[in-house]
């Protein structure tokens, strides 16, 4: 784009890039914090989950500036289905994910998974459900084996080592001077991205939990680590309630469902095909300014393009 190219523009953008940083380190660490205590209601239960279906149902949210950044938003997120949130830069998609670990509470409106409002459950038992893959992908100076039983402190090293099997990342880190027991630089400086980006999936399905919540990377990766992430990823997808802020075509293409959003409100939701089929909604126009990359012929696609 254009655009990109206007200093003032790169400065917000890059504002915007670091807050998100915090915000994901925070969201990681809330999510898989064992002992959440603030903001549980007297009384709250335990949530009991059976398919994980996710619903929003009018759901409202400013950050106390009287701006509303999430307005009326209702759509459902299917149980063990796919649904990509898209929309433009500061459409509210980051928002939206974080009120599902309850990182922020709505101001109206509800959050139901399997039709209980996850207002009336404890924290910690919401967010046992929950893992998280974010775009920075967080790891401590830890070992690679402390870094993934960190989503699940009673993990197996056996469980730890089908996870990394399934997120493409058990050889790579058995070719490490010590295998499972490298200690890792400050967020694994020692890796490439693509092989922090699989750890950090691999985490997600250490974790186990029928929700993940992912925010896809837009920075680009070779082509072969591309494809290295992308077979993690659908591992950790599989027979999962998913809720993907996707950049990618190929996670577009592939979802169940999905949510546009514009200025805090769903404007569309559907299929790829219903969506493109109606050539004047925002999700075209977003095709057409290359927000959302425009479909191409399946032989065609690629790693899936970056925006
Ligand atoms: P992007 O694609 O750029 O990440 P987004 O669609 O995820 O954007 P959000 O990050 O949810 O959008 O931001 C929606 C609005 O809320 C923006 O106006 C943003 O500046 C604002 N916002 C986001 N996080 C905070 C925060 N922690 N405090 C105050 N305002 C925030």
């Amino acid at each position: 784009l254009l655009l990109a190219y206007d200093p003032a523009r790169r400065l917000a953008r890059l504002q915007v890039n670091l807050e998100r940083a915090v915000v994901n380190a925070r969201m990681i660490y809330e999510i898989l914090d064992e002992e959440p205590t603030q903001g549980d209601r007297p009384g709250a239960g335990v949530l009991v989950v059976d398919r994980a279906g996710i619903e929003f149902r009018g759901v409202s949210f400013e950050y106390g500036h009287g701006v509303p950044v999430l307005d009326d938003v209702s759509f459902t997120a299917e149980a063990g289905k796919t649904t990509a949130i898209v929309g433009p830069s500061g459409a509210g998609k980051s928002t939206l994910i974080s009120l599902v670990p309850r990182f922020y509470d709505p101001a109206s409106g509800q959050l139901l998974i399997d039709g209980v409002d996850i207002a009336t459950v404890t924290k910690k038992s919401l967010r046992q459900q929950i893992a998280y893959v974010s775009q920075q992908p967080w790891l401590f100076e830890g070992t690679i084996r402390d870094n993934l039983r960190y989503a699940r402190p009673s993990a197996t090293d056996a469980e730890i080592e089908e996870a990394a099997r399934l997120a493409n990342a058990h050889e790579f880190i058995l070719a490490q001077p010590l295998g499972y027991d490298t200690p890792l630089g400050e967020n694994g400086a020692n890796l490439s991205g693509g092989q922090r980006q699989r750890i950090s999936i691999a985490r997600a399905l250490v974790r186990d939990a029928p929700i993940l919540l992912l925010d896809e990377a837009t920075s680009a990766l070779d082509n072969e680590s591309e494809a290295a992430v992308q077979k993690a990823l659908e591992s950790a997808m599989r027979n999962r309630t998913v809720l993907v802020i996707a950049h990618r075509l190929s996670t577009i293409a592939r979802a169940d469902k999905i949510v546009v959003m514009q200025a805090g409100r769903v404007v569309q939701a559907g299929s790829h095909a219903d969506l493109t089929a109606s050539r004047d909604g925002l999700y075209a126009r977003l095709q057409a300014i290359s927000e959302v990359p425009a479909p191409q012929p399946k032989s065609g696609e690629g790693p899936g393009a970056d925006v």
